[in-house]
């Protein structure tokens, strides 16, 4: 059977078809521009497709309440021409075809949880460093929504000591996003953060955000995994220096298997990158009610 698989982000749209298995078939990109100029281009490609069905993972925030007037549209983006758009009606009404809709990062976590670094666990969340910080909530076979979604990318931390950087979040002088993603890396320390691989002052704070993120999470949500992707993550180094930091933090607060290998329990993405395209196609699936 074949699904189609739209991974809408701020900068691109990723367009894809693939199979039951998460085997993609064939896939592309293309620059979002503005709904006139990036609409019809997505439609023409999954026109000729003959996909079962649609999965969606968005750029938010998005409206997920099925009940709601607005149910699958972007709703407050800062990208104006994106604001309160109807992207799954006006797909659904080109296409006929049923449309699985969720967040980047909830898509993610699925495709991860499917098929990835978290397919053994009941629960898992995934947490995204990218342009932005996200995290996606898999429990069982769905994904966690509330009134809107998961945002934890805007949880509020302390301050790392030597740190006087204000952050790049317009809502929050000292939120998850404002302190860690890539481009507060990149103001920070004045270059890319992919260029600083060698500076371990760097690494050091990013992963004492992290750290302080992922304890809260814990705490929290005592989920089975944590998965962490996104660009700033290829910076492999991180990995050790954030287990490292969690573990003192928790301050052996919470005793649990789990925690006992900390190696198994903060993982990176399985997926070579294609866990938010893939999760679009376990979308696709679970709207046609296929496991
Ligand atoms: P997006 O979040 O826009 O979907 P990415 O997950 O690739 O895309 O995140 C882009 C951010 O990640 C940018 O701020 C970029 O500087 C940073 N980034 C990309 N590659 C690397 C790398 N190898 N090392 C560190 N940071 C990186
Ligand atoms: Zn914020």
């Amino acid at each position: 059977m074949i699904f189609g698989a739209l991974e809408a982000g701020g900068t691109k749209m990723v367009l894809a078809i693939g199979n039951e298995h998460g085997e993609i078939l064939e896939q592309t990109s293309i620059p979002t521009e503005t709904p006139d100029i990036t609409m019809p281009k997505i439609i023409d490609y999954f026109k000729t497709k003959e996909i079962k069905a649609l999965g969606i993972g968005s750029f938010g925030p998005i409206d997920l309440n099925r009940q709601s007037a607005t149910y699958g549209f972007i709703t407050s983006t800062p990208k104006l021409s994106w604001a309160n758009y109807n992207i799954v009606g006006t797909i659904k009404e080109a296409l006929q075809v049923p449309i699985g809709f969720d967040t980047d990062v909830n898509g993610s976590a699925l495709g991860e949880a499917t098929w990835g670094s978290t397919r053994d666990v009941a629960f898992s969340i995934y947490i995204t460093i990218g342009t932005g910080i996200g995290i996606g909530v898999y429990q069982n076979g769905s994904l966690l929504h509330g009134m809107l979604h998961p945002e934890g990318g805007h949880i509020l931390l302390n301050k790392h000591e030597n740190d006087s950087f204000l952050g790049v979040c317009p809502y929050h002088p000292n939120c998850f996003e404002g302190l860690a993603s890539g481009p507060s890396i990149e103001k920070r320390w004045g270059k890319k953060a992919d260029q600083l691989k060698d500076n371990n002052e760097v690494w050091e704070m990013e992963a004492y955000y992290l750290a302080q993120a992922i304890v809260n999470y814990i705490l929290v949500l005592s989920p089975h995994r944590i998965v962490l992707g996104g660009g700033v993550m290829h910076q492999e180094q991180l990995f050790p220096l954030i287990r490292n930091k969690v573990k003192e933090l928790l301050n052996g607060y919470v005793k649990t298997p789990e925690l006992e290998n900390l190696d198994d329990y903060i993982v990176p993405a399985a997926l070579n990158d294609n866990q938010g395209i893939m999760g679009c196609i376990q979308l696709a699936k679970m709207e046609l009610g296929i496991k």
